[in-house]
């Protein structure tokens, strides 16, 4: 119930009406994140990350999801690494040369477990927002690494037809976690005269959770049967019926779950990526990209600066 109440007193403190909130989130402020190397042979998305790690590094796994997850989690170590300077930051990669870097807030992982809704808490809850403390508990955007890290995973699993069910769903768990994470950044910028600028975060969550939402569309509709799971319905219509998680998203991102459809992130997604280059050229030649190019967007970071 204090769950439940905070979100809902995040709503109810809101300045403006619902219905007339108009600053939706611009795109997140994409860092170039070139590659190391050249890797090829394995597929887009797997060939994208490899790419960004030295020969011979300790994050390859005999499975390609895995494979995927686990470099992700050794790239981002990277960006943490690069933009040590900038004090306290983590920073994320998405995918074709881009990744997205932010200021840790100053709340902790136990925060954002405790924003997260009961009905909400699922399968990878305990291990990630729970024991993971232990290491992560003041670095609350841990949890954006393994969200970005769970949709990599799971788009290589979508490409080469790895039955990876549970990484999409876990991308979906994650995708409420990072709700949570942001109304809990909310909360202390309320109390706290808003010291920290949460800008980027709100803008990657709204750009991410897009990403996610779609791809979970994708698999829902049959394109990717490998990638099936019982467990990512029962999620998303969790996630569907959780009021106040609901309305903080309608009111912090513009948009929420409930009535959530594939055209609701489209246009902040169809603009940046009108120069799709050479591997959107691949993926349309082998079938991939099919639909509207704003759906490719979603799976292409746009480029820096063409917002
Ligand atoms: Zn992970």
């Amino acid at each position: 119930m204090k769950t439940l109440s905070f979100l809902l007193l995040a709503f109810v403190v809101a300045p403006a009406p619902l219905a007339s909130r108009a600053d939706s989130p611009a795109a997140p402020q994409f860092t170039d994140w070139p590659a190391v190397r050249s890797v090829s042979g394995l597929g887009v998305w797997l060939s994208d990350i490899e790419s960004r790690m030295p020969a011979g590094h300790i994050y390859r796994d005999a499975d390609a999801v895995t494979w995927a997850h686990e470099t992700t989690h050794g790239i981002n170590s990277r960006i943490r690494q690069a933009h040590a300077s900038r004090g306290r930051v983590n920073g994320v990669y998405v995918l074709q040369g881009q990744a997205v870097v932010f200021q840790e807030p100053p709340i902790r992982l136990s925060d954002v477990a405790a924003t997260v809704p009961a009905a909400l808490r699922g399968e990878t809850f305990q291990l990630y927002l729970v024991q993971q403390r232990q290491y992560w508990e003041n670095e609350p955007l841990y949890v954006l690494d393994e969200w970005a890290a769970y949709t990599n995973g799971s788009l290589v699993g979508m490409e080469r037809g790895v039955a990876r069910g549970e990484s999409l769903q876990f991308a979906l768990e994650f995708t409420a976690y990072a709700f949570s994470l942001c109304a809990t950044v909310e909360r202390y910028n309320q109390q706290h005269g808003r010291s920290y600028d949460d800008r980027q975060l709100k803008a990657f969550t709204a750009w991410h959770a897009g990403r996610v939402l779609w791809m979970y569309d994708q698999v829902r509709q049959g394109r990717y049967p490998a990638m099936r799971r019982a467990g990512q319905d029962q999620y998303f219509a969790r996630m569907q019926a959780e009021d106040g998680l609901n309305r903080f998203c309608a009111w912090y991102l513009g948009w929420a779950v409930r009535g959530w459809k594939p055209t609701s992130t489209m246009t902040q997604e169809d603009r940046p990526c009108r120069a799709g280059g050479k591997l959107l050229e691949r993926l349309r030649e082998r079938g991939e990209a099919r639909g509207a190019r704003w759906r490719r967007c979603l799976l292409h970071p746009p480029r820096r600066g063409s917002r």
